[in-house]
């Protein structure tokens, strides 16, 4: 079965999606479901590594999908064509690592396509992203799975400039308009756990007083969002 995690996301893709591409699609696992679903559409799972490349083979051999999924070896966007695909997603990595592929790839967006991404952690990188490529954040929500946290954003290619204050940045726009259940408990544990290193922090011989006026600042952020 599918992950809450990964169904979320699986959710949040158009009905009208010709082409998907799943990029660090490991087992392949979203493509599959969504392709079992949708026999009209078509799917790319690009992989970098040998291993999880051959597991998404064997997946897309095992639900009979090989017409509809096409299985491809290499880093990032660099599998797909410009434009192929109007519908990407990147799941299970890193906000760093999901951003860095976007900004390697950028000649291959068109800049039609919706991105549906899903870092474990650092979603403020994606945001950061999203700011610096002109990018509109369309969706966001937190939610917990197995007591790790998730965040899904969705973005689209913005016709004019996009601006978000280091607040929304930190702990999403659209999160911060209306949060969730999900969203109140992690950030309530974030902030235990920052007050703590704060303290730490504070104890040091020689304390960081830049890192520690970010980490109150984030606090401050925090609180207020809470409340
Ligand atoms: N997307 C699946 C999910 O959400 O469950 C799999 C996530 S798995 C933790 C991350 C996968 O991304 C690994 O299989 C890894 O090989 C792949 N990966 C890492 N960097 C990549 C890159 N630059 N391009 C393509 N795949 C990458």
């Amino acid at each position: 079965v599918l992950s809450q995690r990964l169904t979320q996301v699986k959710q949040l893709i158009p009905h009208d999606t010709k082409v998907l591409a799943d990029i660090g699609s490991d087992h392949a696992q979203l493509p599959c479901y969504i392709c079992l679903e949708r026999p009209s559409m078509k799917a790319i799972a690009g992989e970098v590594n040998e291993g999880p490349k051959q597991a998404a083979i064997n997946q897309v051999t095992q639900f009979g999908l090989s017409d509809q999924i096409d299985v491809r070896l290499g880093d990032g966007l660099s599998v797909i064509e410009r434009g192929e695909a109007d519908c990407i997603t990147i799941a299970g990595m890193g906000g760093s690592l999901i951003s860095s592929i976007l900004t390697d790839g950028q000649d291959k967006l068109s800049g039609d396509e919706l991105l549906i991404l899903q870092p474990n952690i650092d979603a403020n990188l994606i945001r950061r992203f999203a700011v610096d490529n002109q990018f509109v954040i369309n969706y966001e929500t937190v939610l917990q799975e197995d007591g790790y946290y998730y965040e899904i954003l969705v973005l689209t290619k913005s016709a004019q400039p996009v601006n978000y204050t280091e607040r929304e940045l930190y702990l999403g726009p659209l999160m911060l308009q209306q949060p969730n259940q999900a969203f109140r408990e992690k950030w309530s544990s974030v902030y235990q756990n920052q007050q703590d290193i704060i303290q730490n922090m504070k104890q040091a011989k020689v304390p960081n007083q830049e890192k520690i006026e970010q980490f109150e600042q984030e606090l401050h952020w925090i609180k207020e969002a809470l409340s």
